[in-house]
């Protein structure tokens, strides 16, 4: 199999350093460009299992506020935020909510909570 290059700008602090990832088709065999072993962990999980933490808002009925800021407990895989954001938009909860209230959980079996980012109360 040939190998191949690919480039991640690295997110773990504001350096930002280029990383540079080398596969041979079955593996990572080298990654290159990071100044730290935080960088290398990076590149390898953004290579073969890239997630991210999804914050969004969700509607909220009898609120002081008419959208509730919600986010994921923990990062999810990247191709699967579409299809929660897909979920959250059909989701209308009741105030009072507290923050770190369980909005939905594991939503679409993604593996987490779906949590109140704030306190909204009742009006
Ligand atoms: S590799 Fe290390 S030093 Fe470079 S941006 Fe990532 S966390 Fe920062």
């Amino acid at each position: 199999m040939n190998a191949t290059l690919t480039h991640y700008l690295c997110i773990g602090c504001p350096l930002g350093c280029r990383l540079e990832v080398e596969d041979d088709g079955n593996d990572i065999v080298q990654v290159r460009g990071h100044q730290c072993k935080r960088g290398e962990n990076f590149a390898k999980e953004e290579h073969k299992d890239p997630r991210r933490m999804v914050t969004t808002t969700v509607a909220i009925r009898g609120g002081e506020l008419p959208r509730l800021p919600v986010k994921t407990a923990a990062p999810i895989p990247k191709n699967r935020m579409q299809d929660l954001a897909d979920e959250l938009h059909k989701v209308v909860v009741t105030a009072p909510i507290n923050l770190g209230d369980v909005i939905l959980a594991n939503p679409l079996d993604i593996g987490t909570d779906v949590v109140a980012a704030r306190d909204i109360a009742a009006v």
